[in-house]
């Protein structure tokens, strides 16, 4: 009888030592009734038109910002969820290109099925400790976005990339650079309440006072980035994902030509330089079957590339509004 409790027992240790193993399981992911939550609701609406598997002549934008075991905040993501990632795109047949890639596909050149173009904002330090040498691992372009007066200090709780860790990422040929603004990645109070900086003049400024900024944020950044990195590449990242239409033509006038934002949907050919679209797939629970549902949730017909308003918003409404 006691051999028989004991034989049971050890049976199910190995079997809860098993399943802890399984990755991708989704009994030892955090935060999944959201997705739980989606396949159901997925069910619930046959009419929705079905989710491409495939997709050619466009490219999906990805968003992270911190890579850290540690930091717990909802936009940082764990290096082993990156690298499960990075496992889905090769398993599932995408395609990670460079930006030199990605902008001569705006320019009408060729571009490989299923493209992805990964960027991460802000430059926070963990980026550079964990996710650069899991994308030098698995020979990978990215693209960092850098908010030049924070690059090598702690600004709040976060430590930010220096110029030494970036000049050693572009000696990789694998990471661009490129401009998240000189200063520009804050809140002023406007004369509607709070506003991104750059976006529009503070409650007491003028506009000529505002426009005088804002140029002058500009063009600072891309001296920063010419003098310390040798990069004058004409890629700006939006602080917060927000802009105006002074905002870019002032972008313009200090020589910068491609705009990346937020708000979902993929990019093709004809989409306009002024608003890249991206998704946030750097969510600190966003698991990698999730991640490859989100990307193909952007892919557009291809009977709506180059039709204006055809915005390629498929995704389930959940267009998250990443803060920065
Ligand atoms: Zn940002």
């Amino acid at each position: 009888m006691r051999k028989r409790v004991w034989k049971t027992l050890a049976i199910a240790i190995c079997i809860s030592i098993i399943l802890s193993f399984l990755p991708y399981s989704e009994k030892t992911r955090p935060g999944l009734p959201r997705l739980h939550a989606e396949s159901a609701k997925g069910s619930r609406s046959e009419s929705r038109p079905a989710v491409p598997e495939t997709y050619r002549d466009q490219v999906v934008v990805l968003v992270y910002h911190n890579v850290d075991p540690e930091v717990p905040t909802p936009e940082s993501i764990s290096p082993r969820m990156f690298e499960d990632h990075i496992e889905m795109f090769r398993d599932r047949g995408y395609h990670v290109i460079s930006m030199a890639q990605f902008l001569h596909f705006l320019q009408g050149g060729p571009v490989p099925d299923k493209a992805l173009l990964l960027t991460f904002d802000d430059g926070y330090e963990g980026v550079y400790r964990y996710a650069y040498p899991i994308l030098r691992r698995h020979h990978l372009p990215a693209t960092v976005f850098i908010v030049a007066r924070w690059a090598g200090r702690k600004h709040g709780w976060f430590q930010y990339m220096s110029v030494e860790e970036l000049r050693d990422m572009q000696r990789s040929g694998l990471i661009e650079i490129g401009s998240h603004s000189y200063d520009g990645h804050r809140t002023i109070l406007g004369k509607n309440g709070t506003t991104p900086a750059l976006v529009a003049p503070g409650a007491h400024e003028a506009e000529a006072d505002y426009e005088k900024r804002v140029l002058d944020d500009f063009v600072k950044s891309r001296k920063f980035f010419q003098s310390e990195l040798h990069v004058d590449n004409g890629i700006f990242c939006e602080p917060f994902g927000a802009s105006s239409p002074t905002m870019i033509q002032l972008g313009k006038k200090a020589g910068y030509r491609y705009f990346f934002t937020g708000g979902g949907g993929s990019v093709t050919r004809q989409t306009p330089p002024e608003a890249i679209p991206r998704i946030d797939a750097g969510n600190r629970n966003m698991n990698p079957k999730w991640l490859n549902k989100w990307i193909l949730q952007q892919v557009r017909p291809a009977s709506t590339h180059g039709r204006p308003g055809q915005d390629g918003k498929t995704g389930e409404g959940a267009v998250p509004e990443y803060s920065g």
